[in-house]
């Protein structure tokens, strides 16, 4: 397969890294949302850390639990209190994968932030494969898990078709969206707002503000404790955010474009029915109640000219959408090792 959309990036572009240097705090943060991994957490910690030792770089992990009902957040508490590298939010109940890491990212103070999953089934040791491409000069390095442990009928065959298609949609062709581990340049996250399960879509999302995309093959495990969080229903959710991002990407900032064009062909078509309609009462003489085709102009003008106040009407509201105060998508009842004080939500808001 070939990557058309995946720039490679000439090492002679030094200045990607160096002046956000100051500006960050820590090197890396990882995030990790936390949603009833209680048996995971502590194998997590050790393999992570031993991972992020080796790197040397500062880092910082950071542990959203997502509402979990089980022991999960002490666990993590308990790991809070050993290293304060390791910080901690808890959400007041279970707002969803992305909404767990839209957290963590919002909260993270290192220069290249990297998403992964709290079951293990992602390998830490991958990490440094993914900074190898972020110092090339990448603004966005994504997973994938070309030897996918997971059932292949359910999971595998479902992702591979969207993956697909999300390539095609989007222009970003990516083997595997739906890898959690990937890295990116935190000022290409703090541009990108996510709703829904929009997590997966970031690297189309980071596209749009022309992010330089590319991706590794990294290790994937089979989970050992817990279970998956997600079945086949996922997928139709995935089809439908497919096509709010390509929407919001192609039209988001000029919805008139799209209504209005559907709207005046509408029109056109209406226009065309009524021309007929009249050539067939003065010209051959069959009077409109023997012909549909009065019917059809009334129809399909009022349709148009719908569409196209619709388009104007879209046109305000996205002035709205992108000007108004962001809105929270999560409210986090607690924090750990945080400096700043806690107020209810945190940022997030609009898509792309
Ligand atoms: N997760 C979460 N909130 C949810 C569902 C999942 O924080 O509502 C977390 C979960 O704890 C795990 C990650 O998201 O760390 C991925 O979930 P899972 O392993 O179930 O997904 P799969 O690997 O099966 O796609
Ligand atoms: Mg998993």
């Amino acid at each position: 397969m070939s990557f058309p959309n995946l720039q490679v990036v000439k090492s002679t572009s030094p200045s990607n890294s160096a002046p956000l240097a100051s500006a960050y705090p820590v090197d890396l943060s990882v995030v990790i949302p936390i949603y009833n991994e209680e048996e995971n957490i502590p194998h997590l910690y050790q393999a992570l850390t031993a991972a992020l030792e080796k790197i040397g770089k500062t880092y910082e992990i950071i542990l959203v639990d997502d509402g979990s009902t089980d022991g999960s957040y002490a666990a993590l508490c308990r790991l809070a209190d050993l290293d304060k590298r390791v910080k901690v939010i808890q959400f007041r109940r279970n707002f969803g994968q992305t909404a767990a890491m839209v957290a963590g990212f919002d909260h993270a103070q290192g220069r290249v932030i990297i998403p992964m999953d709290g079951d293990l089934q992602n390998d830490p040791n991958d990490i440094p494969l993914l900074l190898q491409k972020i110092e090339e000069g990448y603004d966005v390095v994504s997973g994938w898990r070309k030897n996918r442990q997971d059932k292949a009928l359910l999971r595998k065959f479902p992702s591979r078709i969207a993956n697909w298609l999300i390539g095609k949609v989007t222009g970003v062709k990516l083997h595997d969206y739906g890898c959690s581990l990937k890295a990116y340049r935190a000022e290409i996250l703090k541009g990108t707002r996510l709703y829904g399960e929009m997590h997966r879509f970031i690297p189309a999302l980071a596209n749009l503000m022309g992010a330089r995309i590319t991706e590794v093959p990294v290790t994937h495990h089979a989970r050992k404790f817990g279970k998956s969080k997600y079945g086949l229903k996922r997928t139709l959710k995935v089809l439908l955010d497919l096509l709010t991002v390509k929407f919001l990407s192609d039209y988001s900032t000029k919805p008139i474009y799209f209504f209005g064009g559907v709207g005046v062909m509408l029109c056109a078509g209406g226009v065309l029915a009524g021309g007929v309609t009249f050539y067939d009462k003065y010209v051959k003489g069959v009077w409109v109640h023997k012909n549909p085709l009065l019917l059809i102009a009334v129809f399909l003008f009022s349709l148009g000219i719908n569409f196209i106040l619709m388009g104007l009407l879209a046109e305000i509201i996205i002035r709205t959408y992108h000007e108004a105060q962001a809105k929270p998508i999560y409210w986090v009842r607690e924090m750990r090792n945080f400096e700043e004080a806690l107020s209810g939500g945190s940022r997030s808001g609009l898509n792309g």
